[in-house]
């Protein structure tokens, strides 16, 4: 078994998916924790798999791994179960990682469960951090134990999984929420290029058509936020916070109750069942700050929540404050916004 972290590096027609750059980020920093707390030197290893790849194969060493395993075959030119499984698996076996990170998108909630199964390991699905380090059960010490962290019960607390016994620990992690390291256009790693063991059997899934679906907002890279719950009160309402979002230039997003109440478009919705952010700025109006729409905003750089309530939880998490009515400190933002 080597000590070594994988990232499953999911492409899309020749781009990288930005999740798995910011595991690739995060990887990079799990190793260098484990060695400064260990001595021991683990090595970030990111798997690409697809058609033509040669290219897209520097961009995860740009962010920290130091080899890319690489799978070129027209037949894994777009994800496809019983393909990618056989060779991500087959992979596995003769590299034996300690760790293997996937993103939480369509491609990595199927992936992982089914590699996981056919090698009969864990899997941590949604994880919103991860740790690592060692691990003492029953007077054993286990080494280069992932703590994987995510919100359960509901968001009603977090909770540390860790699978000390069966190896690779595997977990799926949420979009966003893993800051991208800056791109180091000079570091070199090592591009492996391992022949492809898929058979025309394997293929079992054909892909007639590919249709892009129109996302109405994609909040992940968005630097200025405005979000709008429950108490912006009416669909109307929110067209008073869309607007001040264009003034100053921000992204419009929203609770899970405004979405549900019909306020506007899920892709709008941050949280645990939304989407996770982390801008420069994240304006929240008339948000409670249940601790299920927190999990989606909490790593944004400054926060400022407009309430009615001054006792509204979303104030414990506020940089800044303002205790007032919805329709009578937006219109005065924005004016004085305008004003500078
Ligand atoms: P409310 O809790 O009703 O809060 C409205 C706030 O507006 C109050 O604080 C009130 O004081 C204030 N207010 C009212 N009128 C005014 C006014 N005129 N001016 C100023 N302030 C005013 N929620 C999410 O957001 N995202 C998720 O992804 C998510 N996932 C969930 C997953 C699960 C499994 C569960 C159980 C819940 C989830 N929720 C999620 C729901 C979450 O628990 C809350 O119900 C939701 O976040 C509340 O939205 P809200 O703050 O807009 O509404």
């Amino acid at each position: 078994m080597s000590n070594n972290i994988w990232v499953f590096i999911q492409q899309d027609d020749g781009k990288i998916a930005d999740v798995s750059l910011q595991l690739v980020s995060k990887a990079t920093d799990l190793a260098r924790d484990y060695n400064n707390k260990t001595g021991e030197a683990v090595q970030v290893e990111a798997l690409l798999f697809g058609e033509n790849i040669k290219e897209m194969a520097a961009e995860p060493v740009k962010y920290g791994a130091d080899r890319v395993f690489c799978v070129d075959d027209s037949r894994l030119k777009y994800y496809t179960p019983v393909p990618y499984t056989k060779v991500l698996v087959d992979l596995i076996k003769k590299e034996n990682p300690q760790i293997i990170l996937y993103g939480a998108t369509t491609t990595g909630r199927d992936l992982g469960p089914r590699v996981a199964s056919s090698l009969k390991v864990g899997l941590t699905a949604d994880c919103t951090d991860l740790q690592i380090g060692d691990y003492e059960s029953k007077g054993e010490t286990y080494s280069n134990i992932l703590y994987q962290i995510r919100p359960a019960f509901g968001g009603n607390i977090v909770a540390t999984i860790v699978s000390p016994e069966k190896k690779p620990q595997m977990a799926t992690v949420r979009e966003g929420v893993m800051k991208l390291n800056e791109p180091d256009l000079s570091r070199k790693g090592e591009i492996v290029n391992v022949p492809s063991i898929v058979e025309d059997a394997d293929c079992l899934t054909e892909i007639i058509e590919r249709v892009q679906q129109d996302k109405a907002v994609n909040l992940t890279a968005s630097q200025i936020i405005v979000a709008g719950g429950m108490g912006v009160g009416t669909k109307e309402g929110f067209d008073i916070i869309a607007d001040f979002a264009k003034t100053i230039g921000a992204d419009l997003a929203a609770s899970r109750a405004a979405v549900d109440a019909g306020f506007i478009h899920k892709d709008h919705q941050v949280g645990q069942t939304g989407v996770t952010v982390r801008p420069k700025l994240y304006i929240a109006c008339g948000i409670s700050g249940a601790i299920q729409h927190r999990a989606g905003m909490d790593q944004s750089a400054k926060i400022i929540a407009i309430n009615n309530d001054p006792d509204a939880p979303i104030f414990q998490i506020a940089h800044y404050g303002i205790v007032g009515e919805i329709n009578d400190v937006i219109p005065k933002l924005k004016k004085a916004f305008k004003a500078k």
